[in-house]
């Protein structure tokens, strides 16, 4: 297989239009046999549920080349997990686990072609989505849903190393307490963008957003779980019903406890304990850890280190972590998967 004739070592984070996508439909009360094809548009109702009452929830995850030349994904069974989730919580009927891997395995072996070599930094961006297809006027759940998965190569989330974000503390509530939080719908970030715009705007890479029943509590940021380490050496995980179960914050969890033998605690976090921790960054699949080196706190400034480099315990859980998902360290069975 001959790849794509790109500059792989310059690539940013954008979409890129692939060969191949995986599409499914929902109808008649069942899910279709599902097939790849070239087709990247979708051509809907203009009352399609998803337009009017935002029925719809996604996954994002990648593939990529390990130094053997094998491409694999890193724990492709959290999302399917997380996708039934969010569905289910949507009154969209869940795609089936077994057959979201699959496909994920399916469409990134078709568009092999597109995947980054190794040592590029670049790896290949899957995304799963889900709509509600057909029409709604009363408000009410669709009847039909496409499911559909399509790649696109992105480049590394740093270039040249990361180096620690400055972030605020949000005026803006992002989840209600036993609303949505808690699933990747896109209905959570068309009510962040806003205020992430006015974020960039004043100098601030993200929000974090606190609880909104007593704006005392820290939650997430609009895309990432945060993680502190306290003077103390412990890794301290937010605690609440409404964060994103983040796929990488629960391998962070894991690698602290079983392989580098931390204590982890996952509690609630107050705004107020803020200047308590010495280390601080939010994680997801787009960066895996991402340094926080300062939050503004309504005009108080709260300090982590450096601002030129990852503070020293997040550099070794993400050297462990990230070691796990390029194959050089062992990590835990089923977390790097094969595909081709
Ligand atoms: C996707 C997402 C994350 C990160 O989850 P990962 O599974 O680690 O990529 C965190 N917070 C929110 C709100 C998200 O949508």
């Amino acid at each position: 297989m001959e790849k794509k004739n790109i500059d792989w070592g310059n690539l940013g984070f954008n979409y890129m239009v692939t060969d191949y996508r995986y599409v499914s439909n929902f109808k008649d009360g069942k899910w279709d046999n599902g097939q790849l094809t070239k087709d990247d548009k979708v051509v809907l109702s203009e009352d399609a549920g998803v337009l009017h009452y935002c029925q719809a929830c996604f996954e994002g995850l990648k593939a990529y080349t390990t130094e053997n030349g094998d491409i694999v994904c890193f724990r492709p069974d959290m999302n399917a997990k997380r996708m039934s989730d969010s569905a289910k919580r949507l009154v969209m009927p869940p795609f089936p686990e077994e057959r979201f891997i699959e496909a994920v395995k399916e469409v990134v072996k078709a568009n092999a072609a597109w995947v980054p070599p190794f040592g590029s930094g670049a790896s290949l961006y899957v995304r799963p989505v889900m709509f509600g297809s057909s029409p709604v006027i009363g408000v009410a759940p669709a009847e039909e849903y496409q499911f559909r998965i399509f790649v696109t190569p992105v480049g590394p989330y740093f270039k040249g190393g990361a180096k620690p974000i400055f972030v605020r503390i949000s005026d803006f509530d992002r989840a209600a307490p036993r609303g949505t939080g808690d699933i990747k719908a896109g209905l959570n970030y068309a009510m962040s963008l806003y205020n992430i715009v006015d974020a960039h705007e004043k100098g601030y890479a993200e929000n974090i957003y606190v609880d909104p029943a007593t704006r005392t509590k820290i939650e997430e940021t609009g895309g990432a779980n945060i993680i502190f380490i306290d003077k103390e050496g412990n890794l301290v995980v937010p605690k609440s019903g409404s964060i994103l179960p983040s796929i990488t914050r629960r391998s962070i969890v894991a690698v602290a406890k079983d392989i580098l033998g931390m204590n982890v605690i996952e509690r609630e976090v107050f705004v107020s304990e803020l200047g308590d921790f010495v280390e601080c960054g939010l994680c997801g699949t787009a960066a895996v850890i991402s340094p926080i080196g300062k939050i503004d706190n309504h005009g108080e400034i709260i300090e982590y280190g450096s601002m030129d480099k990852m503070s020293p315990t997040l550099q070794k859980i993400y050297d462990t972590l990230t070691g796990i998902q390029a194959g050089k360290i062992e990590g835990p069975e089923g977390w790097v998967v094969k595909i081709c």
